[in-house]
C-alpha cells in the first residue's frame, strides 16, 4: 500500500509551494488507492504557533486535501530519543557537551546526541530527477537530539518516515541536500529506504524565488480574495504536472486517473498570477449562480454591512451576480466592480467625470428620469425602450447619453449593460444619483 505524507512546520502560513507539495502527495495517494498522512513538524517550540497550525489545517481542508492520519512530532519525543539511544548503544552515535546555552532557558541542558558519519557512496533513484549521486565526505557528524531534548529535523523525519511506513517521500527540491543525510540514518537504523520524488522549485515570473510580492501568498489569502478551491487546485496541479494536449482545465477526479508521480515535470515551474486569474475565471463561469451567491453573501455582508435590500432579496442578488459571472476573475472583483450597488457613497472616477459629465446634461437627465419614473413595469426591457425613445426625440446618439448616465450612476466607465444596472439600482437610487448632476431650475 502506498503511504505518502505532507509534513508542514507550523511556523508560517501554508503558501503556494507547500500547498503544491500537499497536492502532489494527496493526489498520488488518491491515484494509487494509498494513504495520505499529515505530519505536523512542531518540535521547534519557539517558532511553532497554534494560529499557524490552525491556518494550515483550514487551508488543507478548504483545498479538499483530506488526510487519513495525522501525527504531531511534539507527542513523539520519546520515540526519537529511544532510536537515538539505540544508535548510542550501537556506537553509531556519541554524546557531546552542548556548546550552545539557550538564553533565558530554565531547562537543564543535557548532552546532545550526535551521529557519527562514515563517508560512503549514496545514490538514489529519484522518481522525478532519475539517478542522483551524493558525495557524503563533505557531510559532518549530525546532531540527532539537541541539548534541549528535541530531535533535529533530519532525524525526526527519518524516524517518522520509517515508523509511519512511508513508501514515497514527495517534497520540494529544496530538501534534496537533506536526502543523503537521511539515507545515512536509514542505513544506520536498518530501516527500509523509501522512494524519493523531489518536486522542482516554483519560481516567480522574473526568475527568482517566490516572495510575498511575486505570489508567495498564503492560501488563506487567496481564499479571501475570492479564489475558488477547485481553481486553485487546478492551478497548483499545473505547477508541476501537465495532463497533456495543452490542456489547462482539468477536473481533479480525472487528474487522479491520469496522474503519476513519475510523469511530474522535471523543470522549475513559474508562478503566474495572470494564469491563476484566468483559471479562476473559468471556474467561476462553471459555478451555479446559487453557489456563487452563497460564497458572496458573507463577503458582501462584511464589506457592505448596511445594504439590507440585497441580502433579504436573494433573487435580486442572483440576478446581479449573473451580470458579473462571465467577467470577474475573483469573487473579490465583484465586490470591487459592483460596489456602487452596495453603497450610497459611490466614488466617481475623476477622469470619467471630466470626460462625460463636464457638459451640462441637466435637461437630458431630467427627461430620462421623468420617463422611467412613469414606467408601470420597471424592467430592463421597458427601461431600454424609454431610453431609446428619448434618444430619437432628442435626436442624439445613444452614446452621447449612455456614458454620462453610466458614470453618474456607477462612477465607472465600464460595467454590465446600462439598463441592467438601472434595473438593479432601482428607480429611487437612479433618481438620487442622476439628480446630483441636474442643475437646480432646469
Ligand atoms: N517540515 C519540513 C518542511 O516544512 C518537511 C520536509 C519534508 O517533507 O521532509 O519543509
Amino acid at each position: 500500500m502506498i503511504r505518502v505524507r505532507f509534513a508542514p512546520s507550523p511556523t508560517g502560513n501554508l503558501h503556494i509551494g507547500g500547498a503544491r507539495t500537499a497536492l502532489f502527495n494527496w493526489l498520488y495517494a488518491r491515484a494509487k488507492d494509498g494513504k495520505f498522512i499529515l505530519r505536523i513538524e512542531d518540535t521547534d517550540q519557539h517558532r511553532s504557533r497554534k494560529e499557524y497550525l490552525d491556518e494550515i489545517l483550514q487551508s488543507l481542508s478548504w483545498l479538499g486535501f483530506n488526510w487519513d492520519e495525522i501525527y504531531f512530532q511534539i507527542q513523539r519525543l520519546d520515540i526519537y530519543r529511544a532510536y537515538a539511544q539505540r544508535l548510542l548503544k550501537d556506537g553509531r552515535a556519541y554524546l557531546a557537551a552542548s556548546q550552545q546555552t539557550e538564553e533565558g532557558s530554565s531547562q537543564p541542558l543535557q548532552e546532545a546526541i550526535v551521529f557519527r558519519v562514515h563517508p560512503q557512496r549514496v545514490r538514489i533513484n529519484d522518481l522525478i530527477h532519475g539517478q542522483i549521486e551524493f558525495d557524503t565526505s563533505v557531510i559532518k557528524d549530525q546532531v540527532l537530539i539537541k541539548s534541549d531534548g528535541t530531535p533535529t529535523y533530519n532525524f525526526a523525519c527519518v524516524v517518522d518516515d520509517a515508523t509511519m511506513q512511508i513508501t514515497h517521500v514527495i517534497r520540494g527540491d529544496d530538501h534534496i541536500s537533506n536526502t543523503p543525510k537521511q539515507i545515512l540514518l536509514y542505513k544506520a537504523l536498518g530501516f527500509r529506504i523509501p522512494e524519493f520524488a523531489h518536486l522542482p522549485l516554483i519560481l516567480s515570473k522574473s526568475g527568482g524565488r517566490l516572495s510575498k510580492r511575486t505570489g508567495a501568498t498564503a492560501i488563506s489569502q487567496f481564499r479571501q480574495m475570492g479564489f475558488l478551491p477547485e481553481a486553485l487546485v487546478n492551478y497548483l496541479l499545473l505547477l508541476g504536472w501537465s495532463p497533456g494536449e495543452n490542456r489547462e482545465i482539468i477536473d481533479i477526479k480525472e487528474a487522479a486517473r491520469l496522474f503519476d508521480i513519475t510523469n511530474a515535470n522535471k523543470t522549475a515551474a513559474t508562478f503566474d498570477m495572470d494564469k491563476i486569474n484566468w483559471i479562476n475565471n473559468q471556474y467561476i463561469k462553471g459555478y451555479s449562480i446559487e453557489k456563487l451567491v452563497d460564497l458572496l453573501m458573507p463577503m458582501l455582508r462584511q464589506r457592505f454591512p448596511r445594504t439590507q435590500s440585497y441580502y433579504s432579496d436573494r433573487q435580486k442578488l442572483q440576478g446581479l451576480v449573473k451580470l458579473y459571472q462571465g467577467r470577474i476573475n475573483t469573487l473579490g472583483d465583484l465586490l470591487e466592480w459592483a460596489d456602487f450597488f452596495f453603497t450610497d457613497e459611490i466614488n466617481v472616477d475623476p477622469a470619467a467625470a471630466q470626460r462625460y459629465l463636464s457638459q451640462d446634461l441637466s435637461s437630458e437627465f431630467s427627461l430620462f428620469l421623468e420617463r422611467i419614473e412613469k414606467l408601470e413595469h420597471f424592467e430592463v426591457a421597458t427601461i431600454e425602450k424609454a431610453f431609446r425613445e428619448l434618444i430619437v426625440e432628442l435626436n442624439i446618439s445613444s452614446r452621447q447619453l449612455i456614458h454620462p448616465i453610466r458614470v453618474a450612476l456607477t462612477g465607472k466607465t465600464v460595467g454590465p449593460g446600462l439598463f441592467d444596472v438601472i434595473f438593479y439600482l432601482g428607480k429611487e437610487v437612479t433618481r438620487i444619483r442622476l439628480s446630483r448632476w441636474i442643475k437646480k431650475g432646469s
